[in-house]
């Protein structure tokens, strides 16, 4: 029988071909050749489902992978405990993937978007089917087209799973009212400091949370980068700054912190509780590099806390 997860990441599924130590940057017209490369899987439903997992949250990934790296990919996730049987199969397509140029001053990205173009409508069937049914809580990692995004939050909550949202910088998701009204539907969102600043028309971390209060949002975790994090949590706020690291890459920094927070809600913490494991995990991803290798162990997770007085049990 298959398992029931507490937690379904859903959202786009990535290979990412990481090419580094380049002698200079690239320019139209001129080759320049690598001095190494690693592929790991990428985008933020791994990044997140890897770390809920880690923290021992039984979560499934849901996607949809391609010809290329699929089974890489799909491998990847299970060697990190993250169920993969609802991931999807397209064989007309490569699995997604992006080819990052990194220097240690610049990156750039080029991203193919292959089987993932199948994504939205797979999603809204499988929530049709019903497949979803007793799943506690679905963590959409990505952001749904905005014109039928209310029916698809609609029939996410008919499945009688709580929601969250993390949309990332998608022009369509931070500019608008409209946007508000459809965030009001998710029961946690989770925008990083510029995509809040964009959609609130607000600099400081307070007055953000202020306007989302205000339009109606119940819950909204707000990333802040190195200056750390706040939370709107029904008419609380609270604000921590950031866990102390040495950082060497903040790639899926924001992942992670979603990861430690969902994972915290889905234990039973306390408001405040969940928004310092969102910022300790945030923080240690950045440890290292990429958006996984630096996520905490549960044992790293709990002595951190208790350095605070905080317990993660
Ligand atoms: P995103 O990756 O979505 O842009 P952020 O960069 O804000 O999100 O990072 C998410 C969280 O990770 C922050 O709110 C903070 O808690 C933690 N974090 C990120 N960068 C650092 C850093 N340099 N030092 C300490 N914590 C950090």
């Amino acid at each position: 029988m298959k398992m029931i997860p507490d937690v379904v990441v859903a959202g786009e599924l990535f290979a990412d071909l990481i090419l580094s130590g380049f002698s200079e940057w690239p320019q139209p017209g001129k080759e320049i050749f690598a001095k190494e490369f690693r592929r790991e899987i990428g985008g933020g439903t791994a990044i997140t489902a890897c770390g809920l997992a880690k923290l021992g949250s039984r979560v499934a990934a849901f996607g949809i992978v391609g010809n290329e790296w699929g089974d890489w990919v799909r491998e990847e996730l299970t060697r990190r405990k993250v169920a993969t049987e609802w991931i999807e199969f397209d064989g007309n397509e490569p699995t997604a993937f992006t080819v990052i140029a990194t220097t240690p001053q610049d990156r750039a990205f080029l991203t193919y978007c292959g089987a993932n173009r199948g994504f939205e409508p797979s999603l809204k069937k499988a929530l049709k089917e019903n497949r979803f049914a007793q799943v506690r809580h679905i963590h959409l990692a990505y952001p749904p087209a905005i014109e039928t995004a209310m029916e698809l939050f609609e029939q996410l909550h008919r499945n009688g799973s709580t929601l969250s949202l993390d949309v990332g910088w998608r022009e369509e998701w931070i500019k608008g009212r409209r946007v508000l009204e459809l965030l009001r539907q998710v029961d946690f969102f989770f925008p990083n400091e510029v995509e809040a600043r964009h959609l609130t028309g607000q600099d400081q971390p307070q007055q953000i949370l202020g306007v989302f209060r205000s339009a109606g949002l119940k819950r909204v975790a707000l990333k802040l980068g190195a200056r750390g994090a706040a939370l709107l949590w029904d008419d609380e706020m609270h604000f921590v700054e950031a866990h102390q690291v040495r950082a060497v890459d903040t790639t899926g920094a924001g992942d992670c912190f979603d990861a430690g927070f969902l994972h915290g809600w889905l234990s039973g913490k306390t408001p405040l509780t969940c928004l310092y494991m969102a910022s300790i995990c945030g923080a240690l991803s950045t440890t290292e590099y990429g958006g996984i290798a630096g996520f905490p162990a549960p044992a790293h997770l709990n002595h951190e806390l208790q350095k605070l007085n905080l317990c993660a049990k």
